[in-house]
């Protein structure tokens, strides 16, 4: 009900916006507490190799299971996080729990090659002084060798990086962990810059595959996206696209010289186990 009080008129709230705010609020006062408790967990989306069709490891996606609204996506509760600092010991659990199950994938695994796992960073891990420590510590502990370990960092959080941003990310990638430019083709970021980068994947946008949806797919579309692997491919780095829903987009991604895909058309994110038969692991192990 609107009220004035001391001459100031007080509008009626708009119930939505409202219910928006305190949820905002709600959940970011929430988030340390669901952290203690073990609210969150990881799903992970199999990435697959577009030449043959097998699965070459999956990118590891954080949901939060919340005692009242159910599960809450990365989207939503990420930014808060990395408002309020939380960012860092939840992306490190993220990161121990993720090198944890690439370990017993590879304990279980019958085929060729490793199972790799790949680990969002954000923009406040990057920073963090003790980046490379952790990660050393958490391979270290866990056992896995940092081959099969591919950290994604998003173009924006390179923007205009100056060497000290970089430093980290090129000791770990000295190590052998790899770095991958995530949601490439965002940002606007100068293309000749990316020599200068520790990066070794270029990840694709899904807004590129998504312009391929519809046959015939938009000529300059797939010069954009033609430009882009023969350039990445001229640096040496490999080129993973997201979002691939259908048959139809992963032939023309093949065609176009893509190296590695993933999207609903392969699988939704899900729970650890799914991969071992998506993989064709040895169940028995
Ligand atoms: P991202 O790293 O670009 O991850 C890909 C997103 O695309 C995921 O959304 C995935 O579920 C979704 N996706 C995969 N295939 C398809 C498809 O075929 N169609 C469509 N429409 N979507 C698809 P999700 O899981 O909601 O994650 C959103 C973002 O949250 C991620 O984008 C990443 O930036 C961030 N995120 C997730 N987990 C973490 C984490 O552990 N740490 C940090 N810092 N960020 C994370
Ligand atoms: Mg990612
Ligand atoms: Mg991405
Ligand atoms: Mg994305």
């Amino acid at each position: 009900r609107a009220k004035s009080a001391g001459g100031n008129r007080y509008e009626l709230a708009d119930p939505e916006a409202d219910a928006r705010a305190i949820t905002r609020h709600g959940l970011t006062t929430a988030l340390p507490a669901a952290l203690e408790r073990g609210e969150f967990f990881i799903e992970y989306q199999p990435l697959v190799h577009l030449g043959d069709g097998s699965v070459r490891g999956a990118e590891a996606l954080v949901r939060w299971l919340h005692p009242q609204h159910g599960i809450i996506g990365p989207d939503r509760f990420i930014p808060l996080a990395e408002h309020t600092g939380l960012i860092v010991p939840l992306g490190r659990w993220v990161l121990e729990e993720s090198v944890r199950q690439a370990r017993t994938w590879e304990a279980r695994h019958s085929g060729a090659g490793p199972l790799r796992v790949n680990v969002n960073l954000s923009p406040m891990q990057l920073t963090h002084p003790n980046l490379v420590s952790d990660t050393v510590d958490i391979l270290e502990r866990e056992g896995l060798a940092p081959g099969a370990l591919c950290l994604e960092v998003t173009e924006s959080a390179l923007i205009g990086a100056d060497d000290d941003l970089l430093k980290p990310l090129r000791r770990l990638a000295e190590m052998g962990v790899d770095i991958a430019l995530d949601d490439f083709g965002t940002g606007y970021s100068n293309l000749a810059n990316l020599r200068r980068l520790p990066v070794s994947v270029l990840k694709l946008d899904r807004s590129f595959t998504q312009g391929m949806q519809h046959f015939p797919a938009d000529p300059v579309d797939l010069k954009i996206v033609e430009g882009i692997v023969a350039l990445a491919h001229s640096l040496d780095l490999a080129v993973t696209v997201e979002g691939v829903e259908t048959g139809h987009q992963a032939d023309q991604l093949r065609e176009l010289g893509c190296d590695t895909a993933q999207g609903w058309y392969y699988a939704r994110p899900g729970p650890p186990d799914r991969l071992h038969q998506l993989a064709l692991l040895d169940a028995t192990g």
